[in-house]
């Protein structure tokens, strides 16, 4: 399917890059202004990928308008049709996976391993909202009177502004516009600038399958320029936010004037606690791979762990060790590479900076450490899987987010120590326990004030039929995924029929029998 698009010139043969347009009431357009912006690989900054719409607020007009005339038709179509399209899509997807993940790993940098996950969790995601035109289910309940009868049923909220990041960038906007389509909303979606090709692409599997013109809009282009206008259009019903913290604040505030509905999903500090009679084999691996898969660039990576002291030394032997050994790499250019790179200068420049933070703080760098930029990293944002360890809670690299490959080991006594380390962030995304003892896991389970929640395993692999989502700064009370997302995109209707024939008045005292 994306081999329906224009592709990139990758062969350094002088070619013209291609240029990709925004999807505006069914039709592929340029930039009001006409202006682009470069999509160019993280691994290797001399791949560009293509020029993409560098968008304004003229093209969120245009888009916003088409997504309100197209409004009232597609809420018109029964849900099971609604649900039919989304599942054609669904299919379109299985077929181009491959590609689609290679265009991913392109524009993003993580490993294919990953990109294929991510591809298939769009899958996954597609089908469930597809399942969920034959169901969104209501209430009936018994009247308090007689002859009358009840019941509730969903409404879609109008058009829904999407603004999404660029680590999941065709996970997330799937978790967003799936959910928003079957309900009967139309959609504006507003990608991050580093992965709008993977949109791109999930907007083109929907318009192959026959999504009507105007239900789904794509603008590309900046935050302030795109995102900004999008989020407080009075046309735009409900906005659904992925990114960070910062940005959702002002997300939120512009949503505030209108009761604009709004659903945030924002930052994480997650945390691995392993006890002292955790198997330390399980622990180790899972701590690499919720720490450094995805290069450390997930809202729910692992990026702190409180290992009890019994067992800390062993474990951080281990761990530095495993760390150390991950190779990052092209995930094109290279099949063994295990870890991409950062996605942008300014991230590895972030991981950079934290990195001077924790030695200032004086914890221990014991493994890593510096960005990687010879060879066959020369022209890519590498960072090397970096450990330290001995740290204190209190440090800001174990309470801040650093999204990069940057794990923080703290020594602990306890199971409580570990529960009250945890809950002291800001932060309530994801927590993981490693331990052999029931009553430990469950004590965790119940005590942690996080979202999700991993029982020997780490912090990261969520699936799409549980909610998904975070307490405290990571979200404002709604959850991604399942049946959870639904109240996202719809409002309740409730609706009362009086069959009596004469006038009954509820809220009024009446004998039984009356
Ligand atoms: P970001 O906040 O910088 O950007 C997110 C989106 O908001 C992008 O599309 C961006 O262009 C847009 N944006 C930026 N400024 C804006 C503004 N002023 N007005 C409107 N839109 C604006 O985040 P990012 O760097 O793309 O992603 C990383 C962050 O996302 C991390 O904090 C990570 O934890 C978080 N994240 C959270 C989840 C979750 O489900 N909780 C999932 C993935 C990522």
């Amino acid at each position: 399917m994306s081999a329906t698009l224009p592709r990139a010139d990758t062969t350094g043969a002088g070619a013209r890059p291609a240029a990709f347009a925004n999807y505006i009431g069914g039709q592929w357009v340029p930039a009001a202004s006409g202006r682009t912006f470069e999509n160019r690989n993280p691994a290797d900054t001399s791949d560009l990928i293509g020029t993409f719409a560098d968008s304004g607020p003229e093209d969120v007009e245009r888009a916003v308008a088409a997504a309100r005339e197209a409004f009232p038709r597609w809420r018109g179509l029964p849900a099971p049709k609604r649900g039919e399209i989304l599942y054609r899509a669904a299919e379109r997807l299985v077929r181009g996976k491959e590609d689609l993940a290679r265009d991913m790993t392109r524009e993003m940098g993580k490993v294919l391993p990953e990109t294929r996950g991510d591809v298939q969790e769009a899958i996954d995601m597609t089908y469930y909202m597809a399942g969920e035109g034959r169901r969104q289910f209501g209430q009936t309940t018994p009247s308090e009177l007689a002859n009358k009868f009840q019941m509730s049923v969903r409404m879609p909220v109008g058009t829904a502004g999407l603004i999404t990041p660029w680590n999941f960038p065709m996970a997330i906007p799937s978790w967003k516009m799936m959910p928003a389509l079957v309900l009967g909303n139309t959609v504006v979606i507003k990608p991050a600038t580093d992965t709008p090709l993977s949109v791109v692409n999930l907007v083109k599997a929907l318009e192959e399958s026959g999504l009507p013109k105007g239900v789904v809009n794509m603008v590309t282009g900046g935050g302030a320029a795109v995102g900004a206008p999008l989020m407080g259009h009075k046309d735009v019903h409900i906005v659904s936010f992925t990114g960070s913290t910062g940005v959702g604040r002002k997300v939120s505030e512009a949503c505030a004037p209108a009761f604009k509905h709004c659903h945030l999903e924002m930052g994480g500090k997650n945390i691995i606690m392993v006890m002292d009679d955790a198997r330390l084999d399980l622990a180790v691996e899972g701590a690499v791979w919720g720490g450094f898969g995805t290069t450390g660039q997930r809202c729910t990576a692992a990026s702190r762990v409180a290992v009890h002291k019994k067992v800390y030394r062993e474990f951080v032997d281990r761990f530095v060790t495993r760390a150390k050994a991950l190779k990052a790499g092209n995930g094109l250019a290279d099949p063994s590479a295990e870890m991409g790179p950062c996605v942008n200068e300014s991230q590895r420049a972030t991981v950079e900076k934290y990195v001077k933070i924790g030695l200032d703080e004086g914890a221990r760098l014991a493994g890593g450490g510096h960005r990687l930029d010879q060879g066959a990293h020369a022209k890519g944002w590498f960072h090397e899987a970096t450990v330290f360890t001995d740290c204190d809670p209190k440090m800001r690299i174990c309470r801040e987010e650093i999204f990069g490959p940057v794990v923080s080991v703290m020594p602990v006594d306890s199971l409580e120590q570990s529960i009250e380390v945890g809950n002291s962030v800001e932060y309530g995304l994801s927590a993981s326990i490693y331990t052999q003892d029931i009553d430990k896991a469950f004590q965790a389970m119940r005590d942690m004030y996080t979202g999700i929640f991993y029982v020997n395993a780490p912090t990261i692999g969520a699936e799409t039929h549980l909610p998904f989502g975070g307490t405290k700064n990571t979200g404002n009370g709604h959850r991604e995924a399942c049946v959870q997302a639904l109240e996202v995109f719809s409002e309740w209707k409730s609706i009362y029929i009086d069959y009596s024939g004469h006038l009954q008045r509820a809220q009024i005292d009446t004998e039984v029998g009356e």
